[in-house]
């Protein structure tokens, strides 16, 4: 027997379904190594200038972020860049680089990395606080002016022009906003968890992901053929004969429940006691889902994620650039409402008009409507764009992360402005378009009365709101045993939303990711839910089984669940009624 090629199965964390075979692209965005060259003694003073240029292009940018920093209103940040520009100007980074490129005679990228191997060194050994703090300084700092000394595109999904499953040990939503999804059968990596933004975009575009699979190194033995399992998290690296039948098997049964599900397309998400919810879209990108909402049977777009498009983008895209994205989707849903989210960076989201900017806690930091309330000239572009779209269809504006009404009072002020000016220059735009609030915050699900006498409609993002009431990053995958949206906290701050905007007769839906999670359908609905906003390959099974189960019930559910002390006692009760509720989920598929 060929041992090389052996069956091995590996075991991840399943974070979006479906099966795919096919063969592995390795994707390492690691660090690249130096190569170590001598420099002839006639081109050291070209070396030399090499070195002098990569640090001046440094403290260009770093001058150039603080700059842009302090017309935000300042802060730690523009501080602490205050040092990096001195650690530029320290006489290791200039004086005596310069004597090393010509003692050593060699080229410069091998120099500084001694150097800076050197110092990690010694600062390995401190362990006062304070100086290993200068470290990651000190890194960073060293990082930039690598990328000055060899500006070579960074490795991207983009690249990738034929039908692949992608290995890499963590994705960041850039890298997956660039991938040509035709090609990209699944994702693999080591690190990653169910809610983080990668996740989200590779559910809405319907790609096999399987996370926490710690997979060998694929260049040190051949492998003909992987198998990714986006169910039950296996990745099976060259199978057997007799697992690709069985998965061929498997695929079948697959292809054979989406047929059924197409029988659902035209009918309503109605229970079959007659209680009739909405089902919307979640949208990111505008690729094939768009076209893809009304034949499920989606009633409109209920968030569209509307950094992802941007977020190559080298400048903040003009006006008319975003009216153009804009107008296409509510084009696309016709007489349906699409709600225009506005931008949502930072976190673990970055532009490249918006790049990370040193926080030691990004989520906490400044993320989603702080940032574009501290960039309002930006903020009003948007604005702009979002309300000439109104023209054509029914739009609404959505604000995320809103702590509280002040915010929210601040954002509806370049709201006016915007409408102020597009009327004195007579543009077209509804007014009346609605304003709504994402609650993903604690505060401001607690004071949600507040905020709904100033908002027309409200949106409950519980990807977020799970991570801020329960202290828990949503990025981090050692923490996820305790990111539990089933946490009676949790269920209990829906209801209080939920009830508080019934009570006023506004609109409310859910576009988290459990809004597009069958276990929590149920739940949701009988805690009053009547909107999900859900990725589009997602429509269909939700609708289904909505269909399947009795509104009735559904309260009974919400009533039981709500009296239940853990997570735990809440998910045994919820994975119960759904094996009930839907047989298929059990074993088959
Ligand atoms: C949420 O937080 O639930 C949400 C929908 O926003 P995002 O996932 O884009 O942070
Ligand atoms: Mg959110």
């Amino acid at each position: 027997m060929d041992l090389d090629l052996t069956e091995i199965e590996l075991k991840g964390y399943p974070i979006c379904t479906g099966v795919a075979i096919g063969k592995p692209f390795l994707f390492i965005v690691a660090e690249e190594s130096v190569p170590e060259f001598s420099i002839a003694v006639e081109q050291i003073e070209e070396e030399v200038a090499r070195w002098y240029q990569a640090l001046k292009c440094s403290r260009k940018d770093v001058l150039t972020l603080q700059q842009k920093l302090q017309s935000e209103g300042g802060g730690e940040g523009v501080a602490i860049l205050g040092t990096h520009l001195e650690m530029l100007h320290d006489p290791v980074m200039t004086v005596q680089m310069e004597e090393q490129i010509r003692r050593k005679g060699k080229n410069t990228e091998y120099v500084f990395k001694s150097v800076i191997s050197e110092y990690e060194q010694k600062f390995q050994k401190i362990t006062n606080q304070f100086f290993r703090e200068r470290l990651k300084d000190f890194q960073d700092i060293a990082r930039r002016i690598f990328g000055h000394l060899r500006p070579q595109k960074r490795q991207s999904l983009s690249g990738i022009d034929s039908k692949h499953i992608i290995f890499a040990h963590e994705l960041a939503p850039s890298d997956t906003a660039e991938a040509k999804t035709e090609f990209i059968q699944a994702f693999v990596t080591r690190s990653g968890a169910e809610t983080s933004h990668v996740a989200i975009m590779a559910r809405s575009m319907g790609i096999p992901f399987v996370t926490n699979v710690d997979f060998p190194s694929l260049n040190l033995f051949p492998v003909h053929e992987v198998i990714v399992d986006g169910e039950s998290g296996s990745v099976i690296i060259n199978p057997s004969h007799k697992t690709l039948s069985a998965y061929a098997d498997k695929n079948k049964r697959l292809r054979t429940h989406v047929t059924d599900l197409q029988k659902t397309y035209s009918l309503d998400a109605e229970t079959i006691d007659g209680y009739k919810a909405q089902i919307s879209a979640n949208i990111e990108m505008c690729g094939d889902d768009l076209d893809k909402i009304l034949i499920y049977g989606g009633e409109g777009i209920g968030l569209f994620r509307s950094e992802y498009i941007f977020m190559s983008k080298e400048t903040f895209p003009h006006e008319e650039e975003q009216l153009d994205v804009y107008r296409r989707l509510v084009e696309k849903v016709g007489q349906y409402p699409c709600v225009i989210r506005t931008f949502d960076f930072g976190g673990d989201k970055f532009g490249n008009f918006h790049p990370p900017q040193y926080e030691k806690n990004p989520y906490l930091g400044c993320r989603a409507i702080r940032l574009m309330l501290k960039d309002k000239k930006n903020f009003k572009v948007q604005l702009r764009a979002i309300m000439r779209a109104s023209a054509f269809g029914e739009v609404s504006i959505l604000f995320p992360m809103i702590s509280g009404l002040e915010e929210l009072r601040d954002a509806k002020k370049v709201v006016e402005e915007a409408k102020k000016e597009l009327k004195e220059e007579g543009i077209p735009f509804s007014r009346s378009i609605p304003i709504g609030c994402m609650i993903e915050v604690p505060s401001a699900a607690l004071t949600v009365d507040l905020l709904l006498k100033e908002c027309d409609f409200i949106s409950i993002g519980t990807n977020d709101l799970v991570q801020y009431a329960l202290a828990v990053d949503r990025g981090n995958p050692s923490l996820s045993y305790l990111y539990q949206p089933s946490h009676p906290s949790i269920l209990r701050m829906i209801k209080m939303i939920v009830a508080e905007t019934n009570r006023v007769k506004k609109t409310l839906s859910v576009c988290g990711e459990i809004a597009g999670d069958l276990l929590y359908t149920a739940l949701l609905l009988g805690l009053g839910v009547h909107e999900f906003s859900v990725s589009v390959p997602t429509i269909p099974s939700i609708k289904d089984i909505i269909r399947r189960i009795s509104y009735v019930e559904a309260c009974e559910l919400a009533e039981e669940a709500l009296k239940l002390s853990t997570s735990g006692e809440v998910e045994t009760l919820l994975q119960n009624f759904l094996k009930q509720n839907l047989a298929y989920t059990d074993s088959t598929l």
